[in-house]
């Protein structure tokens, strides 16, 4: 027989009395505050909906009993609750601004498919009800941004005009002839879901009674999953949430930004344009800088044997950016060797004329033995990082010792 159902043909009932017909301890639930006990509690009747179809499950009341999870188990449906419930009667209390706004997203939802069905021929071939957002996979081509908006447009018009919601049984055959296009291979009577001029489909779950009480469809977002086309949206008090935040962070940027909502866009070019001039100015005045400084540092550093030179200086307060240039600019004189680490960080940079012929990496290997940081590169050039910056004299004293001839 299984669990008479309420919600089928009563989705705005939220007060119910029941039988309880057995009450056994359950496996312990994982809650916010660590693992709790629970019982799994079966009724003659409900008005709670189990986790089924897309759609999450109710919560509420039974009696005292907090509801903790409601599962489909076959035709039962099972209640897990925090504590132990005599037998007897019962009564149940559904939470319900949480299976109305399930209400809206659930019958929007049914609107949005239908929408992209009949415009496009984009079928929908599963629905997932989530915490902030939901979405539908369509199957088929890629839809445009003019497809979402025109599914968008015309599922808010059927809102606006507010038409009825009501429920059907039938068989297989009797649906099929008024309409259905999903195939169902359930046996018996069926339920299913009309939005009238609009949509037929078979459906378990719960929904409002006219489409105007799902308010308002948006669409916020298309991605690929696998083959189909995944497509987020919000309806009712969601919708409304998310445009108060979109309004919220506006009015934001707007501030900072000190210009019209409609000068966004332009304002937030110009901005970056700047940043771009402003990076690659500073490359090049970088780029001048570490010309002079490698000329200078060069100059003092006295070459050796075979005209080999050695540039190691631990830097302070230099621009981390010169780092790279700098090391490059000095390696480019003949036999030099540039070994050069920033005394805040310990970033460092190994680098040398091809002529020197020595190993960077492997000198930077055996720095790394005993001082411990991150980093690699090539015979003729590395770049790593000291874990601790406070061993940057005793790394570099090292370095230049391993450079020597
Ligand atoms: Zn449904």
């Amino acid at each position: 027989m299984g669990t008479h159902r309420l919600y089928y043909d009563d989705s705005y009932l939220q007060n119910f009395e029941a039988r309880v017909l057995s009450c056994s301890p359950g496996r312990p639930v994982q809650g916010p505050s660590g693992t709790r006990a629970a019982w799994e509690v079966l009724l003659d009747q409900t008005a709670f909906y189990p986790s089924s179809g897309g759609q999450p499950n109710d919560l509420g009341l039974l009696d005292e009993a907090v509801l903790l999870d409601v599962r489909e188990e076959g035709d039962d449906i099972m209640h897990i609750v925090d504590r132990e419930l005599a037998a007897g009667s019962v009564k149940g209390c559904v939470s319900w601004p949480r299976r109305f706004d399930h209400m809206q997203q659930h019958t929007g939802q049914h609107l949005l498919s239908a929408m992209f069905q009949e415009r496009f021929a984009l079928p929908t071939v599963s629905f997932h009800l989530g915490a902030d957002l939901s979405t539908i996979d369509l199957r088929g081509q890629e839809p445009s941004w003019a497809h979402l908006l025109g599914a968008q447009r015309a599922a808010n018009q059927a809102i606006f005009e507010d038409r009825p919601v009501n429920v059907r049984y039938g068989t297989a055959d009797q649906l099929a002839q008024r309409g259905v296009r999903k195939q169902v291979d359930r046996e018996g009577l069926l339920r299913a879901i009309e939005i009238e001029s609009a949509d037929l489909q078979p459906c378990g779950g719960t929904h409002v009674k006219s489409t105007g009480q799902i308010g308002l469809i948006l669409i916020r977002g298309l991605s690929k999953v696998r083959q189909d086309w995944r497509v987020e949206f919000a309806c009712g008090g969601r919708a409304e949430r998310l445009a108060t935040d979109d309004l919220a962070r506006q009015r934001a940027l707007v501030a900072s930004l000190s210009c019209a909502v409609e000068d966004l866009p332009m304002a937030i070019e110009n901005l970056t344009a700047e940043r771009d001039a402003h990076f690659k100015s500073l490359r090049s005045a970088l780029q001048q800088l570490a010309e002079a400084r490698a000329a200078q540092l060069v100059g003092e550093a006295s070459a050796g044997a075979n005209g080999f030179r050695l540039v190691a200086h631990v830097l302070d307060g230099v621009h981390p950016e010169l780092l790279l240039p700098l090391a490059t600019e000095i390696a480019k004189h003949e036999r030099t060797v540039a070994m050069l680490i920033l005394a805040e960080s310990g970033q460092l940079v190994f680098a040398q004329h091809r002529a020197a012929g020595k190993d960077m990496a492997a000198i930077l290997k055996s720095v790394l033995a005993t001082h411990p940081g991150k980093g690699g590169g090539s015979k003729d050039f590395v770049r790593a990082k000291l874990a601790d910056a406070a061993a940057s004299p005793h790394a570099l004293d090292l370095a230049s010792r391993l450079a020597r001839p």
